[in-house]
């Protein structure tokens, strides 16, 4: 894998630091290991594995695609970081992103973009563009990725791989650098569902170390996973959200579309038109709240405690140098997220911005309580299109949004989703996915039907 990073990620720029030595005393200590007739430590000891430069890792530089961060190597691993070595997992490298995970095409990273291996000219999905490249092109089998709005899934549908995010909770927050705290959750990405399984199993479990995590066993996905393998999904309901397809979606992408829920109605599968009428605001529920809480969270980037600083040269007072070292360390994409959070959370707006959009919330994860009384499963797309070209959507933000439209309400409410490969577009050969939802604490579904899909 480090000989297929050197020959094709000049190009790709699916990492941003690659630890060569690092992954290889990994895979040694799994290989000595062995000879000495131990047990390996998990199924995947000696796998290698690409994380998104969003994890803090103690041996390598954490970016998260950002200036401010450049040099900065963190004093502790993450909780997923740790979990993935004692697995005897070999860590490549750090992946490529959007500036603290804000975007969906990878384009918003201060170094640069990552460019689909599907097609050079158009990009890899966002924010984990780099992960989901990575494994799409064979430079890792597996990686990490995080889901704030759509982050693993939306890359996994247009690289033509597989991306998870788990029930909120699932998969601990600890030195996740954070972005929108209610929101974000940490997830894998690879080639069939299987591997997200396996993967899944290694990271996922209760943390004292995340106030959020959850305190319960970790869904048994990979035995939902090997079950799924049979391809029969008899007695499984899945409900087509009414409101996720249609207008503005590109033809291509519907008719893959129809064709996967023909195939799991061929499987087995009952499927069910349900409908979700308020995930229709989920867009603008969604930039109204990770807005806000970015602004909050990204406050610690002062030049004091964290971050770049500039202008410290003794004649600057401490807030000319927060601001200074605040306007060279952001990019364009964050600096606008921090405004629009800084003033829907602003005294008297509170109500009428982040409040209601608080409701909206309620109102969504409400829906999906009322489609699983009816269904086992929702599926949609994963995204409105196909990868859209490098540079297309950079200087309009509101149609970048768009590409979230599937993907947000599983956030919002804290379910399961994951993208599975769903073929390739009629329209222009692009990969397309299907996004199947579960209910919280329910991710073993997913699997299930998504192993008996592909
Ligand atoms: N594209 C969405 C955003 O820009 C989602 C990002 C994410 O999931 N991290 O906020």
């Amino acid at each position: 894998h480090l000989d297929r990073v050197a020959e094709v990620d000049t190009d790709l720029h699916a990492f941003l630091h690659v630890d060569a030595d690092g992954a290889l005393a990994a895979a040694r200590a799994v290989d000595s290991g062995l000879a000495r007739g131990e047990r390996p430590a998990s199924a995947l000891a000696g796998v290698p594995l690409a994380l998104k430069d969003v994890f803090t890792t103690r041996d390598m530089p954490t970016t998260c695609g950002s200036r401010t961060l450049r040099d900065w190597t963190p004093p502790y691993d993450a909780t997923v970081t740790r979990r993935l070595r004692e697995a005897g997992v070999p860590i490549l490298g750090k992946t490529n992103m959007d500036e603290f995970a804000m975007g969906s095409s990878t384009e918003n990273s201060a170094f640069g973009p990552t460019r689909n291996p599907w097609d050079r000219e158009r990009i890899p999905g966002g924010s984990g563009g780099g992960s989901s490249a990575s494994v799409a092109a064979f430079e890792a089998p597996l990686a990490i990725g995080t889901d704030t709005g759509g982050s693993i899934r939306q890359p996994a549908s247009v690289t033509g791989t597989v991306g998870v995010k788990p029930t909120y909770g699932g998969v601990s927050r600890h030195g996740l650098v954070a972005f929108s705290s209610s929101l974000d959750q940490g997830g894998p990405c690879a080639r069939t569902v299987l591997d997200a399984a396996l993967l899944h199993e290694v990271i996922a479990g209760h943390d004292p170390l995340d106030s959020t995590s959850i305190d319960a066993a970790v869904p048994p996905v990979v035995e939902a996973a090997r079950r799924g393998g049979d391809g029969d999904l008899s007695g499984v309901r899945v409900g087509v959200v009414r409101e996720l397809s249609g207008e503005g979606y590109q033809p291509g992408v519907l008719a893959s579309f129809e064709a996967a829920v023909e195939q799991l109605r061929q499987l087995g599968a009952e499927i069910v038109e349900v409908s979700c009428p308020h995930f229709t605001y989920g867009l603008s529920a969604y930039y109204l709240i990770a807005p806000s809480e970015c602004s909050s969270n990204l406050a610690r980037f002062d030049a004091m405690r964290y971050g770049l600083r500039v202008a410290d040269d003794g004649d600057h007072s401490a807030e000319e140098v927060m601001s200074a070292s605040r306007e060279a360390g952001f990019g364009a994409e964050v600096k606008r997220r921090i405004m629009l959070g800084t003033y829907a959370l602003s005294s008297g707006y509170y109500d009428a911005y982040y409040g209601s959009a608080q409701k909206v919330r309620t109102l969504i994860t409400r829906d999906f309580t009322s489609a699983f009384e009816q269904v086992d499963v929702l599926v949609s797309p994963t995204t409105p299109t196909t990868a859209f070209r490098l540079g297309e959507r950079v200087d309009d933000p509101l149609a970048m949004y768009l590409a979230d439209l599937c993907t947000i309400p599983a956030n919002l409410a804290g379910n399961a989703a994951m993208s599975v490969p769903s073929g390739l577009s009629a329209d222009d050969g692009l990969p397309v996915g299907l996004q199947i939802m579960a209910p919280a604490l329910a991710d073993e579904r997913l699997y299930r039907v998504g192993a008996a899909y592909e």
